[in-house]
């Protein structure tokens, strides 16, 4: 067995960012970005308002009060979009909607709720202003955001829905960013079947695939279904060969281990550069890594909570690398153990399956989330972390544990 850092270097060596290209924003969401921007303009361009409301002269409403308001004539209306006919002079106030453009001898704007308009037949309406306020309130200066010039996003930066916003504010349609990787899901195993059918004696229903690819759903890479393959080693083959030269990454599960029909873990010592492993963890102690053409294949164990355990320290840190990702890792906390979290000594790291949630003084605690064979899916279902045991015999409760966070 080889301790799991070294897997992991072994893997992540082989590992590189994809080749770099130009993409819609529209479709750049959770990519990574290859390029420094900087603000051609500022961010608002103008200054504007912030509320509805009446833009005036501060000083015209010195001594202003809800018993003693002060009246204005209010000579013009600025909406949104729009920009004022005129200076306002003094003793004058505009109607502004929020966004408009600050009218040139305003300093201020008041909200709305601090007035109250009054018909005037002879002439301008009039609002009267119930308080003072003071020089620039409720004014969103040009710049206030983004100031023209300055740099505001560099390489690696991930492309979440905000920055895409801030990207479309400074009229960029496109930008450079790590292709998004295509991955390939095949499944192995003669057991397997898919589907509602009753289930022949010996037969199971495919699990992994379908959580491979949720998994890749969630990373935002661009997930293949390559299908369920039996347990021959042509058939083996052919899937593989086809798989590497439409994908970037091809992650399979099952057919690593020990077995007689282990073929994946044969066909990939055969055709590509591979790293049969046995990891010192529990579960997903197998692991087939090798590079098939340049590709890197994830062959993972078949057991449905070591497949999804694997691809966690194995599979996601590698394809955010892919990505163009600095950060690889999920988040590690260190958590209270609010019941006994045992196991035995075996000379590896387990990761059990716990639920993590935060105590009143917003403490981190973890307790089970359930059964711990690597056949018992639903213990994983109902987890949100994976509590790291080092060699040993577990975590008395209240006793401290490092936590992996699935989410
Ligand atoms: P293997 O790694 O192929 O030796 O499989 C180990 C265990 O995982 C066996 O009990 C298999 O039946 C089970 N298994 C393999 N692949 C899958 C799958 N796609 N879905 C559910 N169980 C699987
Ligand atoms: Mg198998």
């Amino acid at each position: 067995m080889i301790p799991l850092d070294d897997a992991r270097r072994r893997v992540f060596d082989d590992i590189k960012p994809l080749p770099i290209v130009e993409v819609p924003l529209r479709e750049a969401r959770g990519l990574v970005l290859a390029e420094t921007v900087s603000a051609g303009e500022a961010i608002p361009p103008f200054a504007n308002t912030a509320m509805d409301g009446f833009a005036i002269r501060s000083a015209d409403l010195d001594g202003a009060t809800e018993s003693h308001p002060v009246e204005l004539p209010i000579v013009a209306t600025v909406a949104a979009g729009a920009v004022a006919s005129r200076t306002l002079g003094a003793g004058e106030a505009m109607r502004i909607m929020t966004g408009a453009p600050i009218p040139d001898g305003a300093d201020a704007v008041v909200m709305v709720e601090l007035t109250e308009v009054r018909a005037n037949p002879d002439g301008d309406d009039i609002v009267a202003v119930m308080a003072e306020v003071p020089v620039g309130n409720h004014i969103r200066p040009a710049g206030d955001d983004v100031e023209a010039g300055t740099p505001i996003f560099g390489p690696g930066t991930e492309l979440t829905p905000a920055t895409l916003g801030v990207l479309a504010s400074l009229g960029r349609e496109s930008i450079r960013a790590h292709r998004r990787p295509r991955v390939g899901v095949i499944s192995t195993g003669d057991e397997l079947v898919v589907g509602p059918r009753p289930l022949k004696p010996g037969q199971i229903r495919d699990s992994n695939r379908p959580g491979l690819l949720a998994l890749l759903d969630e990373l935002g890479v661009e997930a293949v279904d390559l299908g369920l393959k039996r347990d021959d080693e042509r058939v083996i083959e052919t899937s593989l060969r086809a798989a590497v030269e439409r994908c970037d990454a091809i992650i399979t599960s099952g057919g690593v281990s020990m077995g007689d029909f282990d073929f994946v873990k044969a066909v990939l010592s055969r055709l590509g550069e591979m790293n049969w492993m046995q990891v010192a963890i529990k579960p997903a102690k197998p692991l087939a890594f090798g590079l098939m053409l340049g590709t890197p294949v994830f062959g993972l164990p078949g057991n449905p909570v070591s497949s999804l355990v694997s691809f966690e320290l194995f599979a996601r840190p590698s394809l955010r690398k892919m990505m163009g990702h600095t950060e690889l890792e999920r988040r590690h906390v260190v958590a209270i153990a609010s019941e006994p979290l045992r196991r035995g000594s075996d000379g590896k790291v387990h990761f059990q399956r716990v639920r993590v949630s935060t105590d009143a003084d917003g403490g981190w605690r973890v307790g089970s989330a359930g059964g711990q064979g690597s056949h018992q899916l639903t213990a994983m279902a109902r987890a949100n972390g994976l509590a790291v045991l080092p060699d040993g015999d577990g975590v008395a409760a209240g006793g401290r544990v490092r936590v992996l966070l699935l989410d």
